[in-house]
């Protein structure tokens, strides 16, 4: 049976830990870090995810300002937008809550978070930073990862690695990241041929996919560390909201052979917002 990776837990710790750092700069009188969540339009998913950011931050004392554009706003408003924020003092972190309208052009957004402000580290100067190893801000969901294997003490130096999908906010960060701690990185995606053998013989396997029960139990390898990040929702007459979230690796199956397995929820999801909040406070310690 394997280890669970309790990312609920390690998360309750990092924002306790955070909220130590941000007491201690209100207690000097300084300025707490702050945060501005963008959001553009209805969607009800970004909604539900802006409002736990904002609840997070309460949380921890951290500022926090949420910023409601309308959903047909143009791209010049949308920077200007931006740009106000860039030049706010009480803003450290500048969050652009994705995805943005078809008509506004979400790269020339992100690029026009100042770098030193971009907590997601979407921007490309950050993006690029994290390529050629240099400290700066990494994405929050491959950053969360990394905290639960290294707190957890998870060996990663010289072993397999396989990430399962190459988005920019997923995939190719936590392959950047893999290789950085001395994995073996193999990163797949949609092409890729021989994905079960590719599986087979990984001692971690990421999976950021989504889609549902799309790694199979009999992939894993014995003692293998599973990380799932795929969030994926399936029906569920037995539940009361008619549905569940499930992961993209058969859970059951593969905890009876991995070492290590986060489960979903409570796994990746929570680390997510916490890594947030850690790199506001970075963005604010840098100052
Ligand atoms: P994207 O849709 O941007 O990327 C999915 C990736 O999966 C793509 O690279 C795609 O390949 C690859 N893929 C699709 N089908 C296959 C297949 N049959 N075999 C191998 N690879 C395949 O997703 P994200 O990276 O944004 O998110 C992935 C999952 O993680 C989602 O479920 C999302 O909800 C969840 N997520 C969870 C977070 C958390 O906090 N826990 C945060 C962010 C995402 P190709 O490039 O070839 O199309």
């Amino acid at each position: 049976m394997a280890i669970i990776l309790d990312g609920k837990k390690l998360s309750e710790t990092i924002k306790q830990e955070i909220a130590v750092e941000v007491k201690k700069l209100t207690d000097s009188s300084l300025l707490s870090p702050g945060l501005a969540v963008i959001i553009v339009g209805n969607n009800p998913a970004s909604k539900v995810y802006v409002s736990s950011k904002k609840k997070a931050c309460a949380a921890t004392g951290v500022f926090s300002l949420e910023v409601a554009l309308d959903e047909n706003i143009s791209q010049e408003k949308l920077i200007e937008e931006i740009n106000k924020l860039n030049k706010d003092d009480r803003i450290n972190g500048i969050l652009l809550q994705l995805p943005l309208p078809k008509h506004l052009d979400e790269h020339a957004a992100l690029e026009a978070i100042k770098p030193e402000k971009d907590v997601d580290g979407f921007h490309p100067i950050n993006v690029g930073k994290l390529y050629i190893g240099l400290d700066t801000f990494v994405p929050c969901t491959p950053k969360g990862i990394m905290e639960l294997l290294k707190r957890n003490n998870v060996q990663i130096a010289g072993k397999n690695a396989v990430v399962i999908g190459r988005s920019n906010i997923v995939g190719k960060p936590i392959g950047a990241l893999l290789m950085k701690e001395n994995a073996t990185v193999t990163i797949a995606h949609s092409k890729t041929q021989n994905l079960p053998e590719l599986v087979k013989n990984a001692d971690i396997v990421v999976s950021a996919i989504g889609k549902p029960k799309f790694v199979k139990g009999d992939w894993i390898k014995d003692g293998a560390v599973v990380v799932d990040v795929g969030i994926n929702s399936v029906d569920d007459p037995s539940s009361p909201k008619g549905y569940k979230l499930v992961g993209d690796v058969e859970y059951e199956e593969a905890e009876k052979k991995a070492s290590y397995i986060t489960p979903v929820p409570g796994g990746v999801g929570p680390m997510t917002i916490a890594m947030l909040l850690s790199n506001t406070l970075k963005a604010r310690m840098n100052k």
